[in-house]
């Protein structure tokens, strides 16, 4: 077993100094800790939200994923609690709750910059930003923010949280119909809000969806859109709709969940002159490496012929990335490929909260 590792960070003149820094504590990101950790390449993450996680705590902690190889299905709260475990040793360092707005070269790699004032000297970058800074799509209702976060959701954080409340669910993909499904068996009613009677979700799911409507426990609520929001002090007492001839309808209902979908951005990432593909970073499959000398991409974010959005997918581009960043921070010094049996891992250090 190793019983050594690069530091995470020296601080020489007051600058924070690490080999690579890590944008995105996405499952991707998280996984790129451990294996630049496995090459002695010290981390700093940076992530624009409180928690690391990306979008498996921030959208769907509750549900199980079934394609991570090893766990016949792990929920995606746990998955990450695995990663930041299996992490931990390599002592990374997390930033969290600020959002990477400058990229500046430097003789000897990077200057990153982040939105509260962290700035980190590093020899190289390793992008796994996701779907950039990703946030809801909001539906144009007169005082919704006085609701956002008290009795209207964007996402399910805690199924509990909804049991024997009325809870009207609008949108017609896979969240709104795997909610409806979900919160039928501990909810007081489900009502479904879409405007057409299609839904561009799992064919199963929406059977179930509308077996549960065939037997009373779902009222689907079509062809129907969201025209406004009842109730005080941030608590709903009611959701009003109507139909594209305006025929109004107000729903007694304690929440609303809407789900329209993510609002992708890239956000500060699109200025740094990296070569995009709509809401991607262009990369060399080979190595991740995008078009700025050592900087790397993997994860949702990367882009290549074939790619394949998922976890699994973004896990290999992870060690892909961290053997093609290793060339860059420790110039000259051979890489001798071996496998983590071989090498073993140093002592546990804790995980972050
Ligand atoms: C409902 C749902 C179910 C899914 N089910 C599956 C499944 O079963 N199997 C599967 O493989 N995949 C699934 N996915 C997709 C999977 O979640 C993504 O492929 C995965 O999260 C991508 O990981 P990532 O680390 O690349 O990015 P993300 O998880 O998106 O994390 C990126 C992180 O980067 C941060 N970030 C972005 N820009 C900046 C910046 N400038 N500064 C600081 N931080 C920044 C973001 O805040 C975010 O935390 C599902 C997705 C959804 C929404």
């Amino acid at each position: 077993m190793s019983d050594s590792t690069a530091p995470a960070s020296t601080t020489i003149d007051g600058a924070i100094r690490t080999d690579v820094v890590i944008i995105g504590a996405g499952p991707v990101g998280l996984f790129a800790v451990f294996e630049c950790g496995m090459l002695k390449l010290g981390c700093h993450v940076i992530d624009a939200l409180d928690a690391v996680g990306g979008q498996c705590i921030a959208l769907y902690p509750e549900k199980p994923i079934f394609d991570i190889p090893g766990y016949p299905q792990i929920e995606a709260a746990a998955l990450i609690e695995r990663l930041a475990e299996q992490a931990a040793p390599f002592d990374p360092v997390y930033h969290l709750g600020q959002q990477v707005v400058r990229l500046t070269r430097t003789d000897s790699g990077y200057i990153v910059e982040s939105s509260t004032g962290t700035v980190i000297a590093c020899h190289a970058v390793i992008i796994a930003g996701g779907s950039g800074a990703f946030g809801p799509n909001r539906p144009p209702l007169d005082g919704l923010e006085q609701y956002e976060n008290r009795s209207l959701f964007y996402l399910v954080k805690k199924r509990q949280d909804f049991a024997g409340k009325r809870v009207v669910i609008a949108g017609g993909g896979d969240s709104a119909v795997d909610w409806a499904v979900s919160l039928a068996e501990i909810a007081a009613n489900v009502m479904v809000v879409h405007r057409r009677d299609k839904f561009r979700a799992a064919p199963e799911t929406v059977q179930k969806m509308r077996k549960l409507a065939a037997e009373g426990k779902i009222e689907m609520i079509i062809p129907y859109q969201l025209s406004g929001l009842e109730g005080d002090d941030g608590m709903l007492t009611g959701v009003r709709v109507e139909t594209l001839d305006g025929e109004e309808r107000l729903l007694e209902a304690d929440n609303l969940l809407a789900f329209f979908g993510l609002a992708m951005e890239l956000g500060p990432i699109a200025e740094w002159g990296l070569d995009l593909a709509g809401f991607h970073i262009a990369v060399d499959p080979a190595t991740m490496a995008t078009t700025l000398p050592g900087v790397f991409a993997i994860g949702d974010i990367a882009t290549y012929p074939g790619k394949l959005k998922l976890i699994l997918t973004g896990f290999a581009e992870a060690a892909s990335a961290a053997h093609a960043a290793f060339a860059v921070a420790r110039p000259g010094e051979a890489l001798h490929f071996e496998y983590s049996t071989s090498k073993g891992v140093p002592a546990e250090a804790s995980t972050p909260a």
